[in-house]
């Protein structure tokens, strides 16, 4: 385990759109089993900086690597860091015309070949791990917000990825179904799964990562362990944010 390389590395990465730049030389890597938790104001490039780790938007200068292997538009690389990545958003984005376990099935009968008994077996072993094994026959539409965004992040697993991004997985709950999503992200983070995870839920922030990101204008602000993030953080915007959201 020890100096192993990094499973991510973001190295000087910036962006534009158009002339606005959302992400300015920002660099960060990411060891096995490492939580980083990025908060930081609406608008700050939170999202655009997950979202350029698996392509969904693409980078024009600095280097992003997953495993040692370069995100450029090779199809090729792309695929490949793909299949190491699952990513949670705010909206659920389940198959509204499918049952939960069609929902699950899916992508391991699809792209990883599993015969339909395969990819029932692994889908009700998530479903269960989620806690949510009794709804497999249920629309996404009869549950409720909590439990759909359970499914979603049961149907991540199915493709058993290394390394998963959350991007505000809870803000469209109502606030007695956070926890049960939170719940469920603590189990993942304690099996040693690979996250990042853009919340602005603190708690959740002090108990489980390794290290807290603030970003701020398309930069990173101030990273810490938690301990010092919430306590002694050096950058007078992370103080300020703290006093607007704690
Ligand atoms: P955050 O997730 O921190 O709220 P985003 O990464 O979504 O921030 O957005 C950062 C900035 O980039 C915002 O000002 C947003 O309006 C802008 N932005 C995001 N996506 C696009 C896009 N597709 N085209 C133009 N501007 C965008
Ligand atoms: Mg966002």
């Amino acid at each position: 385990m020890m100096s192993q390389r990094p499973v991510i590395e973001i190295n000087a990465v910036s962006k534009w759109y158009g002339k606005f730049q959302v992400l300015n030389t920002v660099s960060l890597n990411v060891a096995k089993g490492e939580r980083v938790v990025i908060c930081g104001p609406s608008g700050s490039g939170k999202s655009t900086l997950i979202r350029c780790i698996n392509r969904l938007e693409e980078h024009q200068q600095g280097q992003i690597l997953v495993n040692g292997i370069e995100m450029n538009d090779n199809v090729r690389n792309i695929n490949l860091i793909r299949q190491n990545i699952s990513m949670l958003f705010q909206q659920f984005n389940l198959f509204p015309h499918l049952s939960v376990l069609d929902n699950l099935t899916l992508g391991p009968t699809l792209v990883r070949k599993m015969t339909p008994k395969q990819a029932t077996e692994l889908a009700m072993h998530y479903l269960e791990k989620v806690q949510i094994a009794n709804q497999a026959y249920k629309f996404p539409l009869q549950l409720s917000g909590g439990q759909q965004q359970r499914v979603a992040i049961a149907r991540a697993l199915c493709m058993e990825p290394e390394i998963m991004l959350f991007d505000e997985p809870t803000s469209a709950l109502d606030p007695e179904m956070i926890k049960e999503v939170l719940d469920v992200m603590l189990d993942l983070a304690e099996g040693g799964m690979t996250m990042i995870v853009v919340t602005h839920e603190m708690g959740f922030a002090r108990t489980v990562a390794d290290n807290v990101i603030l970003m701020a204008d398309g930069r990173i602000v101030e990273s810490a362990p938690p301990e010092k993030f919430f306590s002694q953080p050096e950058h007078p915007r992370t103080r300020k944010f703290l006093e607007q959201i704690l």
